[in-house]
């Protein structure tokens, strides 16, 4: 090959590699822009008492901006035993009775044990200020991730991790598409978004808060069985169509999320 050819085939090269290494082998869950909308949506239902006390965690971080520290921190390895808390995986075709029993049963770590450690340990007024600071931006990350039906999800396949679709033309996965794809296709911002979708009455908030835990990981493995089976058909193809039938639904798991992680830190911090 001649100098021009090879420089050309060592960049083509060059590209491939880099291709691999930026597509992410698992994606963030829900991405910054769903945690932010949880966050910023539970920043609006929490009462003063606990918005005081979360301040004092927090500082001038925000809910929606703490949101998104346990995605980041997937960078730094010596917090890599953190991967385990973000999702469930159980068994296929559970009804609610026995979804109640395994989790209640549950002594694995993953979102469900670790939504209950995160808040009892947060009721302890002495716990240590850092430790607070971590596991309260844990908990309003959790709590969004489960109500990304993908994240509660029947063991084998990653929570949709492996069913590879593509998405306006470009490769993805499902369990992409709901964390991000769905999302960010609305081209709104985390505030405008918000504000386009956060109408509730106060009927309607204490119904979804007064569900019970076990509840919550319910609601969104049954959505999770349900979306595996419409991907039962062979065009994988999806686009506006996809968008159009699902669009409602993420945002209800969004205001749902929301809502009910502003119940969550009242209760902790009311
Ligand atoms: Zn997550």
């Amino acid at each position: 090959m001649r100098p021009k050819h090879l420089s050309r085939f060592f960049m083509k090269r060059a590209i491939v590699v880099f291709l691999f290494f930026y597509l992410p082998y698992q994606s963030f869950a829900w991405g910054a822009l769903g945690h932010r909308i949880v966050g910023e949506i539970a920043n609006s239902y929490v009462t003063g008492k606990a918005s005081k006390e979360i301040k004092k965690i927090l500082g001038n971080e925000s809910i929606a901006l703490a949101s998104t520290w346990a995605d980041f921190i997937k960078s730094d390895t010596t917090f890599r035993y953190l991967n385990e808390w973000h999702f469930i995986n159980v068994d296929k075709g559970l009804n609610a009775n026995q979804m109640q029993q395994v989790l209640q049963n549950d002594t694995a770590i993953d979102a469900y044990t670790r939504i209950n450690f995160l808040s009892n340990q947060l009721k302890h007024k002495d716990l240590p200020q850092k430790k607070k600071v971590m596991y309260l931006r844990l908990l309003i990350h959790i709590v969004g991730d489960i109500h990304q039906p993908f994240h509660v999800s029947a063991t084998g396949d990653r929570g949709g991790n492996d069913i590879r679709v593509s998405w306006f033309g470009q490769p993805s996965n499902i369990h992409r598409v709901w964390d991000e794809q769905l999302i960010e296709g609305q081209d709104l911002s985390y505030t405008e978004y918000t504000k386009a979708i956060n109408f509730t009455t106060s009927q309607q908030r204490s119904q979804w808060q007064s569900l019970s835990l076990t509840g919550w990981f319910f609601e969104s493995y049954k959505l999770s069985e349900k979306l595996h089976e419409d991907l039962k058909k062979p065009d994988l193809k999806l686009g506006y169509d996809y968008n159009f039938l699902h669009i409602a639904t993420v945002n209800d798991q969004l205001l749902k999320g929301g809502v009910r992680l502003a119940g969550l830190l009242n209760e902790i911090f009311g």
